[in-house]
């Protein structure tokens, strides 16, 4: 809405350089961090130009100013663009909830009677909107799929698919998403792409490989410290313009408005996130090749035995590492929850909670958390076993220290 006028440059094909090459905001008092616009309303200073901003002819660029805070604001507009500069997108903004990314985008481009074909192995949460909230409400039906099987997906795409549904990596089972496939097949049936891009910021950018839209729970890694629950929705400037649409727009109608303060806050941890992302990759990696030498059922992406382990290679930014998520499968319930409290309450290497993407390590049992929305039939389908237990790699204490407290938990639980 106010992108600064100067000259067109060319668009690094790296994020980082890209988000480097973003015009850095200043404080209102030169400070080296940029203000936060606390304000839910602007003022206008000529009685006669209120109409001509409603009617969206004259933005602040234009001598007008911003609407209203649940329209527009400028410091959730700076988390956007660092968002889509990351992605490689045209235009980004954030929403309250990586829920409210997802539902937003999907409004923007699901009408009634629309069909979705969605990989069948998603977040909890998307997983229940797509299967139960949009049919019930919305009218909007969804088949699931392999979307690792091209045929699969191609077979399940109707005359009225307008989208084709997938997650960077599938959670919990961690299997890549074949990008350039999903985007072939999805254009060639009319459909757009959209990527839950939350597990692999950095290591994936699906716009690259042919992704239309690209959300993100930004509650996860983008924010780091598991303090806020916020998201954000990546896509042509067209579609994201769309979705605050004074009649139609899901994000103006809907209302799941990112706090400015909240977006002041996630901003500032951006430019570290690739630090962060190598990091949890880096020790991901190293416990899962230690687990994997050990003899544990151990699920990596970076691991060369990992069935799409060549797939992220090539389509993956490798030098950003495989991603901050490992399972292990104990086995059963019994063994993965005796691990998980050995782990916790014994050794202090993590702790036993939902979410990803924190300094410390986070494990759960997915069956019975995170996925319990499935059912259990849904579960099977998936491959999501009882005794899965996803770990959400951090960053705390030395790799040595953590990797000993690993050892001894798994000794004492029978598993080495
Ligand atoms: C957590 C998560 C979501 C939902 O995000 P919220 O910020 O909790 O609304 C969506 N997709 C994935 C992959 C997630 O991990």
């Amino acid at each position: 809405m106010t992108s600064p006028k100067r000259a067109p440059q060319p668009v690094p094909s790296d994020p980082v350089e890209r988000l480097a090459a973003l015009r850095h905001e200043f404080g209102e008092h030169g400070g080296v961090n940029m203000s936060i616009e606390a304000s839910t309303t602007f003022t206008v200073m000529e009685a006669g130009t209120m109409p001509e901003i409603f009617q969206g002819r004259l933005g602040p660029d234009d001598g007008g100013c911003f609407l209203y805070g649940r329209h527009f604001n400028p410091t959730v507009y700076v988390l956007g663009r660092q968002l889509a500069a990351l992605e490689g997108a045209e235009a980004g903004y954030c929403t309250g909830s990586g829920l409210g990314a997802i539902s937003c985008a999907l409004l923007g481009l699901l009408n009634q009677g629309d069909h979705v074909v969605a990989s069948d192995t998603l977040y909890g949460g998307t997983w229940a909107m797509l299967a139960e909230f949009l049919p019930q409400k919305c009218g909007i039906t969804t088949s699931f799929v392999d979307a690792n099987d091209a045929d699969a997906v191609a077979a399940a795409c109707t005359s009225r698919t307008r989208v084709v549904y997938t997650e960077s990596l599938s959670n919990p089972t961690l299997r890549v998403a074949n990008l350039p496939m999903l985007a072939d097949v999805a254009h060639a049936h009319g459909a757009q792409l959209v990527v839950d891009n939350t597990f692999t910021p950095l290591a994936m950018t699906p716009i690259d490989h042919g992704a239309d839209v690209v959300v993100h729970s930004l509650t996860k890694f983008v924010n780091g410290a598991s303090d806020f629950i916020a998201g954000a929705v990546c896509g042509t400037s067209e579609f994201v313009s769309s979705l605050m649409d004074l009649h139609v727009g899901p994000l103006m109608i809907l209302g799941p408005t990112m706090d400015p303060q909240v977006a002041h806050a996630i901003s500032l941890r951006v430019p570290h996130l690739p630090i962060r992302m190598i990091e949890h990759a880096r020790r991901a990696q190293r416990f899962a090749e230690g687990l994997q030498a050990a003899g544990i059922s151990v699920t990596y992406p970076g691991l060369a035995q990992h069935p799409d382990h060549a797939l992220m290679r090539n389509i993956g930014r490798p030098e950003y590492g495989f991603g901050g998520l490992l399972t292990i499968d104990a086995g059963s319930r019994a063994c993965a929850e005796a691990l998980m409290d050995d782990l916790q309450n014994k050794e202090g290497f993590g702790f036993m909670a939902v979410s990803l993407g924190y300094f410390d390590t986070l494990m759960s049992c997915s069956a019975s958390s995170t996925s319990s929305e499935l059912s259990d039939e849904a579960l099977r389908a998936a491959g999501i076993s009882p005794g899965l237990l996803r770990m959400s790699i951090g960053f705390t204490g030395s790799v040595e220290q953590r990797w000993q407290q690993l050892e001894r938990a798994l000794g004492r639980v029978g598993l080495l």
